[in-house]
């Protein structure tokens, strides 16, 4: 019924990280965002269902560059991290169905065999030899896995890392090691795509995004340090594939991972826009570049993908 009423104007900005089976590996559940099927399933539903736009239709957008006065609910598919299978699995689903993803790079991890700190979280916690212990930093937590379960522990402890007050992600991850007793994480799987294939992605009709350098939480850096994190990342993807980057993604993207300072730094290094990721939509006149908002796709059911995306086209709200 939904579908019959006229689209409200907007940008929905839908946010995956990787596309594939949780269970396959020992890493986080929780940026899986979609099997393959299911990311599929959904390429072909919003196709029908809204208006899939590129990177430079939604920064025209938000810049406020739209001439025609066509309403209609633009979306924007976005995927953080760089992921393989990024590459791999949704790269290819994309081109069969017509679409543009931006990927989100993360300069110092581009090829790389990387284990990032919400994998390296989830892998000293899904190989835990103790079920119950305390962590003291930046803040006191008593784990206990058999009571909470795994993914309710993994949540508290990521929640944990992300506050502003942890300066010191070598500390804590040092701490949660001893703690758990769990497994190193393994040093020679590739897990993040390389340039290669970065370079195959543009020829393909994708955008290409910084996600910063090194992923710190740019709220955890002094200035200097947020400016050069999107500076180098910049120059970089310059150097690498030969493209001036319009457009970044802040690192986990919560109102408090990025501040003032944040926003007019990725201003001075030269991007167009940045994309947050704490919800909501964007309307036409009313999203700052340096805020642009999403939503994660977060394996929901299709049931519900579907519901939530009928209602955005028709109010201009989402609801998480
Ligand atoms: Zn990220």
């Amino acid at each position: 019924m939904l579908s019959q009423l006229p689209a409200r104007d907007s940008l929905l900005v839908l946010n995956y990280h990787r596309i594939g089976n949780p269970d396959d590996d020992l890493f986080d559940p929780g940026v899986f965002s979609a099997t393959a099927e299911k990311f599929d399933d959904q390429i072909s539903y919003l196709k029908r269902q809204v208006s899939l736009v590129t990177l430079e239709e939604a920064l025209s957008f938000v810049e406020g560059n739209v001439k025609d006065n066509v309403r209609c609910c633009r979306v924007l598919l976005t995927f953080d991290d760089g992921y393989l299978d990024n590459y791999d699995i949704a790269y290819p689903i994309l081109r069969s169905h017509g679409a543009q993803g931006v990927f989100f790079l993360v300069t110092s991890m581009v090829g790389s065999c990387h284990v990032p700190w919400w994998d390296h979280v989830a892998y000293l916690v899904k190989t835990a030899r103790r079920r119950r212990f305390s962590l003291r930093y930046p803040a006191e937590l008593a784990i206990d896995l058999d009571k909470s379960g795994l993914n309710e522990s993994l949540r508290l402890i990521l929640k944990l890392y992300k506050r502003p007050d942890n300066s010191d992600s070598a500390r804590f991850i040092h701490e949660l090691a001893g703690e758990t007793q769990g497994d190193d994480v393994p040093g020679t799987l590739r897990r993040f795509l390389n340039w290669d294939e970065a370079r195959e992605m543009i020829r393909g009709g994708m955008a290409i995004g910084s996600h910063t350098h090194s992923h710190h939480v740019l709220s955890q850096l002094d200035t200097n340090r947020q400016f050069e994190e999107l500076s180098e990342s910049r120059a970089i993807l310059k150097k690498e594939l030969g493209v001036e980057t319009d457009a970044l993604a802040y690192p986990v993207g919560g109102r408090i991972s990025f501040t003032d300072q944040t926003q007019k730094a990725a201003r001075d290094a030269g991007y167009r826009a940045a994309f947050s990721f704490y919800g909501g939509t964007n309307r036409r006149g009313q999203t700052s570049p340096y805020d642009v908002v999403r939503v994660g796709i977060d394996n929901q059911s299709r049931s519900r993908l579907r519901a939530q995306v009928s209602v955005c086209r028709t109010t201009g709200s989402y609801w998480p």
